[in-house]
């Protein structure tokens, strides 16, 4: 057992857990049973569809130790929902979101030492799909790789929420309409890299992308989704070739349904959300994280007063609270572990 793992120090890079699980698909989607290993490397082909054509989709999920001790995960067959659609996108055979959800929880059972103590982190769950056979030309490969591997992951905000600067891009775009941008497919995530580095340098934490097809409307922010708080209102970007996080949709549910908050989903102009009274993004890592400010064609628009607006915290609040069962799982989101 990790008894050396120091988890007041934990950052966002990879400590693998233990234990890994791979399960392999050699025909029209039939899956072995797979078997969880030592995590380590695995050998692959050289003509590898993932590694020549990027024939690959992957997951994020985290599990969390309770207050009393209990490990959690939020809405799991979600994400096996999420990776069975996005594998029909990639001409993928798709695991079985029953078999996923089952596979993700034994992989919290025995890993359960690297989840970190209730308040200091979660355990960051990381499913792949992935072509593993041999290909030459641009086609399926017929051959098919589901792995798991999972690793312990600091609070993401170690001192209190931080309204984060973000700046809109013009200089590139994260996805095309009608392309790949609404499934996590892993050929989206090289293509950001360079915008992030450009941004980060700018002093930004991250940038928005825009719609390529006019260059109007928000869509996303890197890997995390956006909303604006205008009165009673909350608005989100429509889905299309934006990631339908589950951030995204439980942040929407909430607020709907336990905020009475009035919610739209619609093409988001720049303006509209510039106006907003409170701008936060959606994800996995972060849950909720409030936005400061937004730099747009050189000028910079502040929210709040750079501090975090009473419906971002109380989203926030509402949501951490039912990850960690210490508010009503009216919508059953929370499933044991173990
Ligand atoms: C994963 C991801 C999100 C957030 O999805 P969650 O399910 O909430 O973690 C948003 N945008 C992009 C591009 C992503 O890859």
């Amino acid at each position: 057992m990790p008894s050396k793992i120091d988890f007041d120090n934990l950052s966002f890079s990879i400590m693998p857990a233990d234990t890994m699980f791979l399960g392999r698909c050699k025909a029209e989607g039939i899956w072995d049973k797979g078997a969880y290993l030592p995590y380590g490397n695995i050998s692959i082909s050289p003509a590898a569809g993932v590694l020549n054509y990027g024939q690959g989709l992957f997951e994020g999920m985290k599990a969390l130790r309770t207050k009393t001790g209990k490990l959690v995960l939020f809405r799991p067959a979600e994400n096996g929902k999420r990776l069975a659609e996005g594998a029909q996108r990639v001409c993928m055979p798709a695991f079985p979101v029953d078999k996923f959800v089952e596979v993700v929880c034994e992989m919290v059972r025995r890993n359960a030492g690297f989840v970190p103590p209730y308040g200091k982190g979660s355990l960051y769950i990381r499913p792949c799909l992935w072509g593993t056979g041999a290909v030459l030309g641009v086609s399926p490969a017929p051959e098919y790789t589901f792995m798991v591997y999972a690793s312990p992951v600091g609070l993401y905000f170690k001192t209190g929420f931080k309204p984060i600067k973000l700046e809109i891009t013009r200089e590139f775009h994260r996805a095309a309409p009608k392309g790949t941008g609404g499934v996590k497919f892993i050929g989206n995530y090289g293509g950001v890299m360079l915008p992030a580095q450009k941004t980060k340098a700018n002093g930004f934490s991250e940038c928005i992308y825009l719609d390529a097809r006019e260059e109007k409307y928000i869509e996303e922010v890197g890997a995390a989704n956006f909303f604006c708080v205008k009165g009673q209102t909350l608005l989100t970007p429509k889905l299309g070739s934006i990631l339908p996080g589950i951030t995204r949709k439980s942040v929407m549910q909430i607020a709907r349904e336990v905020m009475g908050l009035t919610v739209i989903e619609k093409s988001l102009p720049v303006e509209e959300a510039l106006a907003a009274d409170e701008v936060f993004c959606s994800g996995t890592a972060a849950v909720v994280s409030p936005i400061g400010s937004i730099t747009h064609e050189g000028r910079e628009t502040v929210f709040n007063d750079f501090k975090v607006g009473k419906v971002t915290q109380a989203l926030y609040d509402h949501l951490t609270r039912i990850q960690l069962c210490e508010e009503e799982d009216r919508f059953g989101w929370v499933v044991p572990a173990a």
